[in-house]
């Protein structure tokens, strides 16, 4: 009796939270996050559940086939939800009908010719082995996909594990005692759905949770970058500057701006869209030539500030001769093939500074050098500090 009521309270959150995932899904337009197909693994645990609670003590008609192929490709929908929720493309719907397809065939096989009681331990046997496996991927990935996400990982890993543990004790227990470990009076059977129906109420919020941190996260680096060439926009390098010199080791830093000479020309000439590609080429030019840890930034129109760590005067001013020279020579990609289109920039260098709030009298003095730069002739690197004036 009382497992019965776990067994419906247990059906009950797992349609419940079918629904929250599907509306939730049906906000995120585009990236569903894989919780479009974590509602499908609910329906079908949910499902699952519904036609045990039907059946009954029925362990080996039609009905009993029908509920262990859901109950193996739920899980299986939660590991094909959890790959698109870290970006990993995949198939869903036909992986999902090939399994099922096959397990009932193997069941219908193993029913037929081994009985029921093998059939019931290939489930808990299954059952047990892909969580095992999705809990280790769980562990594993906290070092690569879910770098954002460690503690994360590390509670979702333990709770896989105890349902992991409780598939492979049952597998023994149908092992040993054969159909008798199923009886659902028993208290293992009591112990295994209270803790499904634990898993059934913990586990959604979670997830949901991880989509929370997931959207927080975009919405952050949206405000952060600017979006025609996704270098850090003024707002980003202020917090990157802050969270720079927070710490006590921070070494000073050097500020550039960078200037692309007669850049209306080239929109006036060539069209404002060939101008943005032009704006592209020279932030990933700028990208690729500074050292790790350095800041690129678009200030706003054609005007870029570079922040370099861990150098010196002279260190800087061969970093800004090298950009000068990159751009002077290189050609922008992308445009049509007998259109040939180069840009030049000049460089403001300024003295070095400590702290974030020293950051705007520092890019005045910049500013100042790259005047200097324009009116002496362009594609140019001048430097400015003031003991320059
Ligand atoms: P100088 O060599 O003195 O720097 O001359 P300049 O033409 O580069 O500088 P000016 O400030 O006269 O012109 C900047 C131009 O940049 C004017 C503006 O229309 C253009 N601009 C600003 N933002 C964008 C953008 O996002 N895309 C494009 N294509 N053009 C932009
Ligand atoms: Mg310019
Ligand atoms: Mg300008």
């Amino acid at each position: 009796m009382v497992t019965t009521v776990i067994l419906g309270m247990l059906c009950l959150h797992l349609l419940c939270f079918c629904v929250m995932f599907l509306l939730i899904s049906t906000r995120l337009h585009g990236k569903k996050m894989g919780m479009d197909v974590f509602a499908l693994g609910n329906l079908l645990l949910g499902l699952a559940y519904i036609l045990q609670l039907v059946g009954g003590s029925d362990n080996d008609g039609a009905m009993s086939i029908v509920n262990h192929t859901l109950t193996l490709c739920a899980p299986t929908a939660y590991a094909l939800g959890a790959m698109r929720f870290f970006d990993i493309p995949t198939a869903v719907l036909r992986p999902l009908l090939l399994l099922a397809g096959a397990y009932t065939l193997l069941q219908l096989l193993i029913q037929t010719t081994l009985g029921s009681e093998v059939r019931h331990a290939l489930l808990a046997g299954l059952c047990a082995l892909l969580f095992f496996a999705m809990s280790v991927t769980a562990l594993r990935i906290r070092q690569t996909l879910a770098k954002d996400l460690r503690v994360e990982m590390v509670v979702f890993a333990v709770l896989i594990a105890g349902i992991c543990v409780l598939n492979a004790i049952k597998f023994a227990m149908i092992l040993d005692e054969g159909m008798a470990a199923l009886d659902m009076s028993r208290r293992f059977q009591k112990v295994f759905y209270l803790y499904m129906s634990f898993l059934a109420t913990v586990l959604p919020p979670c997830m949901i949770w991880l989509v929370l941190r997931r959207l927080t996260d975009e919405l952050r680096n949206l405000a952060a970058h600017d979006p025609l060439t996704q270098v850090l926009n003024r707002r980003g390098l202020t917090d990157a500057l802050e969270a720079h010199f927070r710490s006590r080791t921070a070494a000073p830093a050097y500020l550039l701006i960078v200037d692309i000479d007669h850049f209306k020309q080239i929109n006036d000439n060539h069209g404002h869209q060939v101008g943005d590609q032009v704006l592209g080429h020279v932030a990933e030019t700028l990208k690729a030539t500074v050292r790790q840890g350095d800041l690129v930034c678009r200030l706003g129109g054609e005007e870029f500030v570079i922040i370099a760590h861990s150098t010196d005067k002279g260190g800087v001013m061969q970093l800004a001769e090298r950009i000068r020279a990159v751009i002077e020579s290189s050609e922008v990609p992308g445009i049509q093939p007998h259109q040939s289109i180069r840009c030049t920039v000049t460089i403001g260098v300024s003295d070095d500074f400590t702290s974030a709030q020293a950051f705007d009298e520092s890019l005045q003095w910049a500013d100042v050098a790259l005047y200097r730069g324009k009116t002496a002739g362009r594609n140019r690197v001048e430097w400015g500090s003031v003991q320059a004036v």
